[in-house]
Parts: C-alpha cells; structure tokens; sequence
C-alpha cells in the first residue's frame, strides 16, 4: 500500500502548484510556529524534514478548515460504498465524527489507513487518470492524526467484531478490540491543540458549521442514493434520505432531482444532455442539470453549485455557463439557483490541481461550458414557468382588482384602489429599481388611474366560447398571444384580453420590452442582412464623447454593431457620432446603452461574456425606447402587441424578469360569484 517516490512527485504536484502560487499560504505556513522559525540556524544545510514537521505541512493544506476534514472523511465514507452517513460536529468543528455503514477496514489495515501515502484506491499513476473514487493520495488521516486526536472504530464486513486504532497527535496507538457495528466511526477531536497558531485562523463557529453545513449538502448533491445526516451539538440540522426507490428509466434524473430539491429547498426542474445525438456522447460527456425557474432567485452566485465528477468544485466558467443560459430571464444582481453535475471520461479531466481538490481542469474546456449552456437554455426555453405561486398571487389579485373596482365611486378612494392593485399585482421580491419607471403610477393623472378604455364594441364579446380553441398553454409554441380577443385597456397600462377558459391581463410595457429585447438579441446573434433590423438613418449625426479606450472598443465592435443597425464612427481620440440606430430605440437610449457595451466589454474581455454584457445592455435600452404604462393604445395597436409576441419563445417574462401577464381562469371566476363551488 505504501507508493513509489516517483509516483508521489506527480500525486504531490497539484499540492506544489499551491504553494507556490499563493505566497500568502506560505507566509501563514511559517507564522504557524514562531519557535521552529526562531531554531533555524544561520548556515542552513539542505536536509529532509523531520516526518512530524513534513505531516504539520502537509496537515496546513488538507486540513485548513474543519469544513475540509469533514469533506475528506464523507468522501472515506462513500470511497468504502457507504448508503449511510452521519456526521456529528461539536466544538466549533474542533470535535468532528463521521460514521458510515460501508466496507469497513481490517484490523491488520487500521495501521495502514493512518500512515501517509498509504490507500487502497490507487496503485500506479495511470490509475489517477481512471480514477473511481474520491480520495487518492493516502493523506487525509494522517494529516487529520497530526494536528489532533484521531480515533478509528471500524468492523469489517468479514469480521465478527470491530478494533480500534488512536493517531494522538502524530502518535500511533497500538489496534485494540473495541464494541462497533460494521462499517467505521472516525472521530476527531481537539483539533488544532498542538498547533496554536492555526486555532487563530478558525473563524467563529456560526461560520465554520455554515462552511461544514455546504459541505454536506454539495456531498449530498453528489450521491442522491446515500442518505447524509449532519447534527450539530447533537442537533438535527440536515437529513437527506436517500433517492432510491425509483426504478423506471430516467430514474437516475429524477433521483438527482429530487435530492436537489432537498438541498436548495425550491422547487426545480431537471434536464440533461442528449445522449444519442448530440456530439457530447462522442466525447462521453454527460450533464445533468436541476434549476429552478426565474421567480426563484438568490443575490449571489453561490447558489449555482457545480459537480463535476460528483465532487463539488469552484468553476466560474462553468457558473457563468448558467447564468447565460438564462439570459433575458433575470434583474440585474439576480443570480439563478441550479446544481450542475457534470461527468467526463476520467481521463480527460485533472482532479489533483489543487490539495483540496475544489478545482478541477478540462481537456476541453470550451465544449463543457457549451454542453452545460446549451443544455440548460434549451430546457429553460421549454419550461412551464407559470409556477402555482404565482398563479395564486395572481388570482389574489386580479380579485382585489375587481373589488375594488366595484367599490370606487368617490374621487378619494382611488389612491387605495391603485395602492391595492399595484401591491398585489407585482410578485414582491419582483420589485425593483429596475422597474420604477414602468409602473409609476405617481406620474399618471389622477383621472386617468379610472379610465377603463374600451375597445370598439363589436370586438367586445363575452361569450366563452369566443373564436378560439382552449386550453392553450401560453408563453411556448406559436400563435398562442394573438388567438387571445382583446377587450379593453385597463389603466393605460394591461391589456384585458380573453380566450375560451380565462381572463388574460397583458402588461403592455413588460410585453413591449420583450418584443424590442427578442428582436434585437436576434439580429445580434445571426448577424445576417435576413434579421436585420428596420434602421433610422440620422439627418444630423449625434456626437457623443467617450474615453480613449472605451472609444476604440466600439469602434472594434463596429462590425456587429452595423449588423444590429447602428452605424458608428469615430470622429476624434474620444468623439464619435452616431449615424444611424434601429428605429425601435430611443435616440437617447442608444447612446447611453452604447456607451455602456463599450466600458462593459473593455471590463471582460471575453466573447461570452460580451454576449452577457449585449444582452444586458439590450435589454437596458429596449425599456427606455417602448410604451410606458400610461401611454393609449388603440386596439389595433394593441393587436399588433399581441402578435410580435408570438415571434418568439418565452414571452411570458420581460427581460428584467417581472411576468409579462397575468391570468384569471374562468372557473376562479365562476366561484368567485358563486356559480360554481
Ligand atoms: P485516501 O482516501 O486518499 O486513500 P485517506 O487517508 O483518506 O486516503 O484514507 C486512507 C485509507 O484508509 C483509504 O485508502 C481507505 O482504504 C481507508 N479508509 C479511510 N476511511 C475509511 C472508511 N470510512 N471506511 C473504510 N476504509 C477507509
Ligand atoms: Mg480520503
């Protein structure tokens, strides 16, 4: 079991590249014992580390934070075909056990599980590039043994009875016969007492456990079919059941599903990667995907979780690969919540680039980035969005609306009756800075806020069986907006419309937005004279001043520009003039958006990204240059709203990520005045 130097050398390198590429870990390497620095005499000798010293090094790396040994020791677990896992964890993660229903260790190998270099998983270093498990460089018990006080408990499965072996400190005990079931308890405790420096470096204890808490639920990701308990100080905190008892084809999907479901606590839908057609099953790639729709959001992009070969790795490209896919689908600072699992040939990823093992390194990296994209906005483009809460939220309040309604007579009660449907129309987390101007109602005329504006009377009917065939599912296929009979415009600001089982409320400046948004990231990405937006030419060419550098980074977008309709040239260091735009934005929403996309791509860099920055900025200036709320719209006009929407997918969101409509099912309705129960 012990390896070869060579073998060593390669194994240890990812843990070298460490080193040396984070001065700051080696300055922290050395604070951590001021009395070994003050021994080193002046005329040092090249020598070969004491063992003790090299096992504190090595310990600094595997071990800097408890959330790290906790990990080592659940990977240990599952390594040894574990279906059970408890982890118990006390004392600011000082004091941390795990137990586990796997194989379990001879008493002749417990010796051998704390001695360094020494596994069972690996034997040759071709064996790093097929690797099959989780751990393989033999380190993790001895380097937990060095820097506390380690206790092994383990019966194996061919055994009558458990032993048990003590690593104090560095010391080996002796293997005792002990009381145990079969499988292992690794229990550590006061970690860090032979070290005092590195106690320091613990932070407080609600944030070691939050560190040990993702820990378990990334591990819990991985391996949807092993149930994992954490209890802190003897507390429940987390218990994912395993994901087993589900037979059909496809199974392994849902199983992944579900458990993702657990983990992030929102609902999710789940997709993955073709497996017969696409040209990843080539290359043996397969992506699994779990994500939830736009209404469930996070502030930060730490709730997109990334898996790859079912270890949870740091990979940004890979989370940006998410968050493009849902391009148009979210507010700026929303970040989506999604697990991506990704597995490769074990050949063509590195998973020993890092002590830790959080990153891992691609072959090809680009074609995991775009099998993770694709997938996902494939998926999210066929999603039923309209989640059942908003549903709800909705029918809430198109039944406030109609209430009130009923009750306004006199000139005071209208602020409430505005107030009343402005609050319960928008989703609450949905409201943002973004929006204001949209649906300021401060800005309206008093009078108007009752302007109920009917449509031609002979376009208004209300019989249910109108010129349409129902249930159509709105927001995917075609045809679906323009089948929906326009009724009125409520407010200067939603379309009424019906069709056979429902009432549609349309926001005309969300649905306005996504049509300008759609047909401008269209004409960007094929680029051709085909999509080529209707453009303005200017009689007088406006003048807009930008930095030197943002300057010639939209003189070198010019081509793409031109493709889109805007016709830019330079006229000094910093000076440009705008020539001509595409005619469905606002003179003054382009420069400013122009301006914008330059200092956007100068800060990125990269052709993906850049399409991120497009899409942002397209979306920034499709809200300045539509219909506001406010604004009369004749019925043809209104008509006309409806059918642009059909020329693309997933109009039921703006690009800032507020719905596009509203609904009230005809049989809500029913109930609501007691026709039916
Ligand atoms: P590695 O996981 O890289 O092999 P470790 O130091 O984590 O190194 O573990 C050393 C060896 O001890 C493993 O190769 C395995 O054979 C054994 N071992 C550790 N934990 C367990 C466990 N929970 N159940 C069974 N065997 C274990
Ligand atoms: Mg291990």
């Amino acid at each position: 079991m012990s390896l070869s130097d060579h073998f060593l050398a390669t194994i240890c390198s990812g843990g070298v590249e460490k080193r040396r590429g984070n001065p700051s870990l080696m300055h922290e390497e050395l604070k951590a014992d001021p009395t070994e620095a003050s021994r080193i005499p002046n005329e040092s000798r090249i020598q070969i580390l004491p063992s003790e010293v090299i096992d504190q090094i090595a310990a600094g790396e595997v071990v800097e934070r408890p959330s790290h040994l906790v990990k080592e020791l659940i990977e240990n677990a599952l390594d040894a075909g574990a279906t059970q896992v408890l982890i118990e964890v006390s004392d600011s993660g000082r004091d941390v056990a795990v137990t586990d229903n796997g194989r379990g260790l001879r008493e002749d190998e417990l010796p051998l599980a704390l001695a360094r270099h020494a596994t069972s998983k690996i034997q040759t270093a071709e064996d790093l590039w097929r690797l099959g498990s989780y751990g393989f460089r033999g380190e993790a018990l001895a380097s937990i043994g060095a820097v506390s006080e380690l206790k092994i408990t383990s019966r194996s499965r061919d055994r009558q009875s458990a032993h048990q072996i003590w690593n104090r400190f560095g010391k080996v005990s002796a293997v005792e016969a002990a009381a145990g079931n079969e499988g292992t308890r690794v229990h550590m405790r006061e970690l860090f007492a032979n070290v005092p420096p590195r106690l320091k470096f613990l932070k407080s204890e609600t944030a070691e456990f939050g560190q040990i808490k993702n820990v378990v639920r990334a591990m819990s990701l991985a391996r949807p079919e092993a149930q994992l308990k954490l209890k802190i100080k003897s507390k429940l905190e987390l218990d994912f059941p395993a994901q087993t008892n589900l037979q059909q084809p496809g199974s392994a999907l849902e199983s992944f599903r579900r458990r993702a479901e657990a983990v992030l606590g929102v609902h999710l839908y789940a997709c993955e990667s073709d497996q017969n057609s696409d040209s990843n099953s080539h290359q043996g790639l397969h992506v699994q995907i779990a994500f939830a729709g736009p209404q469930d959001v996070s502030g930060q992009s730490r709730g997109i979780w990334i898996l790859v070969q079912d270890r949870w790795v740091q990979d940004r490209s890979l989370q940006q690969a998410v968050i493009e896919a849902y391009r148009g689908l979210l507010m700026h600072g929303e970040f989506p919540l999604a697990v991506v699992r990704v597995s490769a040939p074990p050949a063509d990823v590195d998973v020993n680039i890092h002590p830790t093992k959080s990153q891992v390194k691609f072959r090809d990296a680009s074609s995991v980035f775009k099998a993770v994209n694709r997938t996902l906005r494939a998926a999210i483009e066929a999603a039923p969005w309209r989640a059942e809460g908003e549903r709800a939220g909705v029918v809430a309040a198109v039944r406030g609306f109609a209430e009130k309604s009923l009750e306004v007579s006199a000139p005071r009660r209208v602020e409430d009756f505005t107030r009343a449907y402005e609050r319960s129309s928008i989703p609450p987390h949905k409201v943002s800075e973004a929006h204001g101007e949209g649906l300021s109602y401060d800005s309206m005329p008093v009078n108007s806020h009752l302007r109920f504006q009917s449509a031609e009377l002979d376009r208004v009917s209300f019989s249910p069986k109108a010129d349409v065939a129902g249930p159509v599912d709105m927001g995917i296929g075609t045809g679906v907006w323009s089948k929906l009979q326009v009724l009125a415009q409520a407010h200067l600001t939603y379309l009424v419309c019906q069709d056979a089982d429902r009432l549609v409320f349309v926001d005309q400046h969300a649905a306005h937005e996504r049509v300008a948004y759609e047909r401008l990231m269209r004409a960007w990405r094929e680029k051709s004279a085909k999509s080529k937006l209707e453009t303005q030419a200017l009689l007088i060419p406006t003048l807009f001043d930008l930095d030197a550098e943002a300057a010639d980074q939209l003189e070198s977008m010019r081509e793409d520009l031109s493709a889109l309709g805007f016709e830019v040239e330079r006229m000094g260091p910093t000076q440009l003039a705008l020539q001509s735009l595409p005619a469905l934005i606002k003179e003054s929403a382009a420069i400013e958006g122009l301006s914008r996309l330059a200092n956007r791509a100068l800060a990125q860099g990269s052709s993906t990204s850049l399409e991120d920055a497009v899409s942002d900025v397209m979306a920034r200036m499709a809200c300045h240059s539509v219909v506001r709320a406010g604004q009369a719209l004749s019925v043809s006009q209104m008509r006309e709203l409806l059918e642009q929407m059909d020329e693309f997918p997933l109009s039921s969101f703006c690009p800032h990520g507020r719905p596009v409509s509203v609904e009230y099912p005809l049989a809500q309705l029913e109930r609501d005045f007691g026709r039916r129960v």
